[in-house]
């Protein structure tokens, strides 16, 4: 959230589907200074329709296919968040998340696309697949074809609904089942009226049929679906069809709670005029599936969702900004695409029909260039350094990017250089001062852990910054066995409207406090000010019941215990950088936001030693036990858990601003030189516990974290010696 103009407006995207992420294509090419872009979705990839046939038959990856909706967002500026709305409180201007308080919004726009679930059909939440939402059904259909081919069981795939989309998933079962060679396979399509294939002319309608005969695949109309179990399928004509795959592309449906919003709509679709606006509310725009075209009701196909994109993104800038909306136009009629299971496939514009292999290659040129517009992200011209500026150091260079979070941390040669003359502890009741996680302060008879933390923005989400920055915060005292007791906070916002502002300060206050509280913990007060970009702090106190547990302690014999994957800093690193991918970063960002209660109150009791790894890296926070402790260690590479993505950004010479720094420990570090033992000196944010445990403890405290729903991944054990990091 770095901006030079203060932020007055939220827009808010609901759904990133195809409209959307043209959108934030166009957006991050020319943002609207003083507009906040907030992009909803509950994950970090969308699917692209077009592909998904291809991907289903076998031609395609699953990475082909989908859009990174985490990276378009960051080359738009705007915020991601990883949910899913519920609701929409128009007087108030919030929209309602499963998973987390309401948002405010001054412009909401929907595409939210449709659904193919049959609510109505029993058993179908169990046991079938609708196609859309697509992300899921995907990872579902690629889960199904591995398993059978790897069990060489049979595959009895059902398909409702008969239109194209029905049919050409139909087309693309057959295919792939052929081709991974599954020997006892079915592929069955189900339509509830007469005929199936109504909206193709009489030419392709002719040539699918032709293609379902060729590859095997059964027909049935004039039949509904009235029941799914398990391995079967019932219809209304009492009929049963063995079915252990079952999906659904029957038409599309509004998701129902639009219906509750108070929003104009038909059929649950919200009703929009020529300019994509709500008829009945200004602030609300829909595109794509979830919208109803009233002035030119369309059937629902991403063609008409890409077309609008142009037209959503003027027409909200232009309500943000008070210039004139435009009006959309959409075509009468479309070219269709429809593959026919191999790389085959037809297409239809009027009453022309043509197919073959090089109608395929067309459709696969047209769906390729598409992604690349959503993928190959321009780069946008990096500020130029001042003409006349200060020399840098030949030996000290200038990081090119800064990072967040703990990549943006001072490096440890430099801090404890100039902590080396601080005075030592004047007060009696100070038993612990700098040096170890957190102080030990002795209040009357209790002793109390005291610790700051602070964070610079690394993603654009304030709630998100807040739970972490409070779980890292926290990680100290977690380190030290103590149970939290109370926190300040302390803020710099960006320059904003005051209604921002105030939203702002509220998702950051809420995220800290439900995570305070989920520590036990309250929070009792804080400050704030204005600056150039976001930082959340926090200062904790934390009651000890029994001896800290610090750096010194580890023996050798201990074995060493982590409970976190590594590797934030590359990937957040990667992020700034627009480089890494969607999905690790979500995983990342999840990752970090688990709280290290459980594991805390696991290891202190039995724990030699404690720390949190975070900005010195694994290997960096090992040392400091071991210079405290006396002792040497040996690390085995392949225990230590990575992050999804890491390896692959080190390999790729992705680094966090204070790796270099990090990284001169490797004097008293012997390690191969790979990108995985790279990632040693990778700075962690809100990272995991390392403990120094005594091996007989060893078995009984694994048990207890796995009881807890924890991980302790044993990475290496403390051996005798002056401090120094052998890794295997
Ligand atoms: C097999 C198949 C083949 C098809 N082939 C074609 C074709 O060749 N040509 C064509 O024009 N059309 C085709 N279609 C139709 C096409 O899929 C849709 O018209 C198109 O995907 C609509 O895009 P959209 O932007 O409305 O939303 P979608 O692409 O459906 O995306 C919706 C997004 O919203 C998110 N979302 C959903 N609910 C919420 C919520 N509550 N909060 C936040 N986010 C939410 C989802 O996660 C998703 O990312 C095909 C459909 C199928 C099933």
């Amino acid at each position: 959230m770095d901006t030079d103009w203060p932020l007055s407006r939220d827009l808010v995207l609901v759904g990133g589907g195809h409209t959307h992420a043209l959108v934030l294509r166009r957006w991050g090419m020319r943002p609207l200074p003083g507009a906040r872009l907030t992009l909803i979705d509950p994950g970090a990839c969308a699917t692209y329709t077009g592909m998904l046939p291809g991907f289903v038959a076998g031609h395609y990856t699953l990475k082909d296919i989908e859009i990174d909706l985490v990276r378009l967002a960051r080359f738009a500026g705007a915020r991601i968040i990883f949910d899913r709305a519920t609701g929409l409180d128009r007087g108030a201007k919030l929209v309602y998340l499963a998973d987390r308080p309401p948002l405010r919004y001054d412009i909401a726009s929907f595409d939210i696309g449709a659904t193919a679930a049959l609510s109505g059909v029993e058993g179908f939440e169990a046991h079938a697949h609708p196609v859309k939402p697509m992300g899921p059904f995907a990872s579902a259909w690629q889960g199904f074809v591995e398993d059978r081919a790897a069990r060489r069981g049979p595959a009895w795939c059902l398909v409702i609904g008969g239109g194209l989309a029905g049919v050409e998933l139909a087309l693309a079962m057959a295919h792939r089942l052929a081709q991974a060679e599954i020997a006892e396979r079915r592929v069955t399509l189900v339509e509830a009226g007469n005929e199936i294939l109504m909206p193709a002319n009489a030419a392709m309608r002719r040539r699918l049929i032709t293609a379902c005969d060729e590859l095997d695949v059964k027909i049935i109309t004039g039949a509904q679906i009235v029941r799914i179990r398990q391995g079967a399928a019932d219809l209304s004509d009492g009929r049963q069809i063995a079915a252990n795959f079952t999906a659904s592309a029957a038409g599309a449906h509004a998701y129902d709670w639009i219906a509750r919003t108070g929003l104009s709509h038909t059929d649950g679709f919200i009703d929009v005029g020529p300019e994509l606006r709500s008829l009945n509310d200004p602030n609300v725009f829909a595109a794509g599936d979830c919208a109803h075209l009233t002035h030119a009701p369309r059937p629902k196909a991403g063609v008409f969702a890409v077309r609008e994109a142009p037209i959503l993104w003027h027409n909200l800038r232009a309500a943000l900004s008070g210039s004139a909306l435009k009006d959309y136009h959409p075509q009468t009629d479309y070219l269709k695409l429809v593959s026919m299971g191999g790389k085959t496939a037809i297409g239809q514009k009027h009453a022309f029909a043509l197919s073959g292999r090089r109608i395929w290659s067309q459709k696969d040129h047209i769906d390729r260039t598409f992604m690349a517009r959503l993928s190959d992200l321009p780069a946008m011209p990096a500020p130029k350094p001042p003409a006349e500026r200060a020399l840098e150091e030949r030996q000290d260079p200038l990081p090119e990017t800064l990072c967040g979070g703990c990549g943006a941390k001072v490096g440890r040669t430099s801090l404890m250089m100039a902590l080396k003359d601080i005075h030592p502890a004047i007060r009696s009741d100070t038993v612990r001062g700098r040096g170890d996680d957190s102080a030990v302060l002795r209040i009357g008879g209790q002793l109390q852990v005291f610790t700051t933390d602070h964070l610079r923005a690394f993603i654009g989400d304030p709630y998100v910054m807040g739970r972490i920055t409070a779980i890292h915060a926290l990680g100290d005292v977690w380190a030290m066995g103590a149970l939290p007791q109370a926190a300040l906070l302390s803020l710099v916002i960006p320059r904003m409207s005051n209604a921002l502002q105030a939203a702002t300060v509220a998702e950051i206050t809420a995220a800290v406090s439900e995570v305070l509280r989920g520590a036990g913990a309250d929070l009792v007060g804080g400050h704030s000010s204005m600056g150039h970009e976001l930082t959340v702090g926090l200062s904790v106190t934390g009651l000890l019941a029994r001896e800290p547990v610090g750096l010194a302690g580890a023996r050798p014999g201990d074995t060493i215990v982590l409970t976190k994957p590594i590797g934030s800093g590359v990937i957040l690193a990667a992020h700034m950088r627009g480089s890494a991918r969607g999905e690790d970063v979500r995983q990342a960002l999840g990752i970090m936001q688990r709280p290290l209660s459980a594991a805390s109150q696991i290891l202190a009791p039995c724990a030699h030693a404690m720390t949190d790894v975070t900005g010195f890296g694994l290997a960096g926070h090992l040392m400091n036990i071991l210079e405290a402790s006396g002792a040497a260690a040996e690390v085995s590479l392949s225990g230590i858990p990575l992050m999804t993505g890491a390896e692959q950004l080190s390999a790729q010479g992705v680094r966090s601003s204070i790796w270099q720094s990090n990284a001169s420990l490797d004097e008293r570090i012997g390690r191969p030189a790979t990108p995985a033992s790279d990632l040693l000196h990778d700075p962690q944010t809100a990272g995991g516990l390392l403990a120094s445990v005594p091996e007989t403890l060893l078995p009984d405290v694994l048990a207890q974290l796995s009881a807890a729903g924890e991980t302790g991944w044993i990475i290496g054990r403390i051996v005798e010696g002056p401090p120094w990091i052998t890794v295997i």
